[in-house]
């Protein structure tokens, strides 16, 4: 492949968080904290925004393709959504499509009254589910897993709405975050393992839940904790504050990759600062994998952390080698792989008087389907780079993920169809390393991964799913019984 052109884009080969959510309660301006809320958490989702707010009386709904900016940054938007409760979503789809009616939050009237939900995860049963209550007459108006939710909720036949909430989310497995409001008031909560984050803030009075901490940064929220995983948190109007742990004690396994990539840097995520996690990272990198060179250079921006550590830790300058420009258009990420590479937009180019002659470490905080990585080694050595070392601060992402995070099939996973040499040959670098998954679990704090059981979510690395994936399971098993069956036919 020849990278024709100097200027590339470096931000299409990365997995994807697919969601953000923000609510906030007994706020006098809750759809304005909701909209800049969900402006700190972006990064998390670009497709699709959504604001849902209740008055007492009533609920409103606003929802729209695009960025938060382009949907709540008017006086008439937020007029659209009077009310002291409001809670909000960004997207970036996964299971379901990327249609308005799949935008959230999602809303129904239920027999006790308006029910919206706000979800960052993925139902990894959704579709089993789907079948079991379209067979007993359930319609379901969007694609999206999280509406399964909303319909086991309404059959539920537990008198309250908190029971009901919980005798539903009994039935799901896989990653939820959710952000649930009704008459009664606002609920936030995370599956029992929490794979996906969730933190509670206070502003004054009111009471704010978010994805990230920066969120609460970003509204003068006071970041208290985190939602615990299988917690689910109850705030009434009156501010009662209620803590509910209906699944029992599980080892948590939040997601790791909030760590390397998802999250934003000056975000909180399980008690440690992503950006000294991240940095702490390129250190360990540095300490398994040196390199004689004269430059540490970051792959723009999600390497710069790493970049910093591991500069840090070896002694080799920290530079600048590939600049992003700021104003080559909007990068306005596609969910199609079509759209993708047609929207494609050229902003990094590499800072040719710096790396001309030198050794290069680039650091990327992953490796995905490679072509990216190839074309900025490739981008490097057109700027007369004399050698160009490629240092990844993750280990290999050789597995799907099906928590919530858009990932390609497994067989477009560059780690999952060769060693690290081929990829090496492959991404044509002088020499090619990964953190290692120990090196990994020490950077954020924890204890080596397998030095008692893991304390996180690594799937992607290892394979080491920590919930059951029905639907994968029954697709997998469908597949099996057509190629038998093909098989006899032939
Ligand atoms: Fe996170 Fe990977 Fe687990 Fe998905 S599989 S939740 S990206 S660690």
């Amino acid at each position: 492949m020849n990278c024709t052109h100097p200027f590339i884009d470096l931000s299409g080969d990365k997995l994807r968080e697919e969601c953000g959510v923000f609510g906030v309660i007994n706020a006098a301006d809750a759809a304005a904290a909701t909209a800049l809320g969900l402006h700190a958490l972006q990064h998390r989702g670009q497709e699709a925004a959504g604001i849902t707010s209740y008055d007492g009386q009533e609920f409103y709904s606003r929802r729209g393709l695009g960025h938060v900016a382009e949907n709540f940054s008017t006086p008439e938007a937020i007029g659209e959504l009077p009310g002291f409760m409001a809670g909000g979503h960004v997207r970036y789809s996964t299971t379901g499509g990327s249609g308005l009616r799949n935008v959230q939050p999602l809303f129904a009237d239920l027999a006790s009254g308006g029910f919206a939900v706000a979800h960052n995860g993925n139902i990894s049963n959704a579709q089993t589910l789907r079948n079991e209550l379209v067979r007993h007459g359930a319609i379901f108006q969007s694609t999206s897993d999280t509406e399964v939710i909303i319909h086991l909720v309404a059959t539920s036949r537990y008198p309250t709405m908190i029971d009901r909430l919980i005798d539903a989310l009994r039935l799901v497995e896989g990653a939820y975050s959710l952000i649930v409001m009704t008459p009664e008031g606002m609920i936030g909560c995370r599956d029992p393992l929490g794979i996906r984050p969730l933190v509670m803030g206070k502003m004054g009075d009111a009471v704010a839940f978010a994805s990230e901490t920066v969120a609460f940064d970003v509204v003068g929220a006071e970041f208290v904790r985190e939602v615990e995983p299988g917690e689910l948190i109850r705030v009434d109007f009156d501010g009662k504050i209620e803590s509910i742990h209906p699944f029992g004690k599980h080892q948590p396994r939040p997601c790791i990759f909030e760590h390397v990539y998802f999250s934003r840097p000056d975000s909180i995520f399980a008690n440690r600062s992503v950006y000294a996690a991240r940095k702490a990272i390129g250190e360990q990198l540095a300490i398994e994998s040196p390199v004689d060179a004269d430059l540490v250079v970051p792959v723009p921006d999600s390497g710069v952390p790493a970049a910093i550590g591991y500069a840090h830790q070896s002694g080799v300058p920290f530079e600048l080698g590939i600049i992003r420009s700021h104003y080559v258009g909007r990068t306005f990420i596609q969910p199609s792989d079509g759209a993708r590479h047609s929207g494609v937009k050229r902003k990094h180019n590499a800072n040719r008087s710096l790396v001309a002659g030198k050794r290069i470490v680039l650091i990327d905080d992953s490796i995905v389907r490679g072509t990216t990585s190839m074309k900025i080694v490739e981008m490097m050595r057109e700027a007369g780079a004399s050698e160009v070392h490629f240092r990844v601060a993750s280990p290999p992402t050789a597995h799907s993920c099906f928590y919530g995070v858009d990932t390609p099939e497994r067989a477009k996973l560059l780690a999952a169809r060769m060693e690290v040499e081929p990829m090496r040959e492959f991404i044509k670098a002088d020499s090619l390393a990964f953190v290692s998954i120990d090196g990994l679990y020490r950077a954020v704090g924890a204890k080596d991964r397998n030095a008692k059981c893991p304390q996180f979510c690594d799937a992607c690395f290892t394979g080491d799913y920590p919930t059951s994936l029905t639907d994968l399971a029954t697709s997998e098993s469908k597949s099996a019984q057509l190629t038998f069956a093909d098989h006899k036919a032939a």
